[in-house]
């Protein structure tokens, strides 16, 4: 297999950066639609359109419905057509990014990604992750190529709810663990084929930028302020986790994590907590795993507010029955979890969600002042 690695066109990322907006998209293409929800535009509207305008681009301004639905993504590739749009520009979160995303795929346009949240690897990746009209995930899909721009305004991603900060520390922090793994197994990818050493890298300097800088960047974030920390770890969750998970390959973290949602009770729960808990999940059934090394990671979760309990999930007191369907899908064919360099059963993976709930609580226990 050929090693492949995979990347945006451009990123840029800082303070105030949509003021540039209109010079970088305008070098994409001089018609251009922003897809956004009704609040994200009352937060960057004024700024976008005006720097947009101020460049002499055409702008079609259009609503998106709110889910990354198959429906909605040829809803808006439509509009694309109609309009004789260049380029489309998806403004908000994961779901918003993924049908823009999509809708340009269909459509054969260039795509802007300008996430508002630093919360997961969408903005980055060339995958749109679809749900159905009752807001399940029902699989993702990969447009064979990446955004052309990755436009990321710290100020206001340092103006988000902190949990979304937070849950793209999640995200971010199991890049490395799972390129790891990946690597160990020689498992593939998800550029269709094997790890770069450059991928690698990236993927460690960003659990080095995290564990580092993580805490103080939350601190920062729930001031609403941007410092250095929350600029490293904006990087590091938008940039350096999107590469590195595209290019190095995931596992059983981002396996358990994906189960997750199934329970209803983790419905409120963003994408990075849930692989929060799944990190510690992979650390626990991985025999290769120096025992101070897992401590430091739950630690770092407890400190910055990831789940590692059941409890922390909504899901106290769990049964091993309920526990044990999450274990039979992450066991069953095409898992991510194949990407561990020994076999995974299903009984593995729900001793191994004890073992991490049992941790999880004895860590937050021995962390109490
Ligand atoms: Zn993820």
């Amino acid at each position: 297999m050929n090693k492949v690695f995979i990347a945006p066109g451009r990123y840029v990322q800082g303070r105030n950066a949509l003021h540039q907006a209109g010079v970088l998209v305008g070098a994409l293409g001089q018609r251009v639609m922003t897809l956004w929800d009704a609040q994200v535009k009352g937060i960057v509207g004024e700024t976008l359109l005006a720097s947009l305008h101020g460049a002499g681009l055409d702008v079609e301004d259009v609503v998106f419905n709110g889910d990354s639905t198959r429906a909605e993504a040829a809803r808006v590739a439509q509009l694309i057509r109609d309009k004789k749009v260049d380029v489309i520009m998806g403004v908000g979160g994961g779901k918003t990014l993924d049908t823009a995303k999509a809708a340009a795929a269909a459509a054969g346009v260039k795509v802007v990604t300008c996430p508002t949240v630093a919360s997961n690897d969408s903005p980055t990746s060339s995958f749109t992750v679809w749900y159905d009209e009752q807001g399940n995930c029902t699989g993702f899909e990969s447009w064979g190529t990446n955004p052309a721009l990755v436009l990321v305004d710290t100020q206001v991603i340092a103006q988000a709810p902190v949990r979304t900060f937070v849950a793209g520390m999640g995200d971010a922090l199991s890049t490395a663990l799972e390129a790891e793994a990946c690597f160990k197994a020689r498992g593939p990818n998800l550029a269709g084929g094997t790890a770069t050493m450059a991928a690698r890298t990236l993927a460690r300097l960003c659990y080095d930028i995290l564990m580092e800088h993580g805490l103080e960047a939350k601190r920062a974030v729930e001031n609403k302020i941007v410092t250095p920390a929350v600029e490293n770890v904006v990087e590091a969750n938008v940039l350096l986790s999107g590469l590195g998970f595209e290019s190095c390959g995931c596992a059983t973290a981002h396996m358990v994590a994906n189960c997750l949602p199934s329970f209803p009770e983790c419905h409120g729960l963003m994408h990075g907590h849930e692989v929060g808990f799944g990190i510690i999940t992979q650390l626990c059934l991985d025999d290769d795993m120096p025992v101070e090394r897992i401590y430091r990671i739950v630690d770092f979760e407890i400190a910055i507010g990831l789940p590692v309990t059941f409890a922390d999930l909504g899901l106290p007191g769990v049964t091993r029955e309920r526990l044990a369907r999450i274990g039979e899908i992450c066991a069953g064919p095409g898992s991510l979890c194949e990407n561990h360099p020994f076999p995974v059963t299903a009984d593995d993976i729900v001793n191994a969600m004890i073992a991490a709930d049992a941790l999880g609580e004895e860590r937050k226990r021995l962390l109490k002042p």
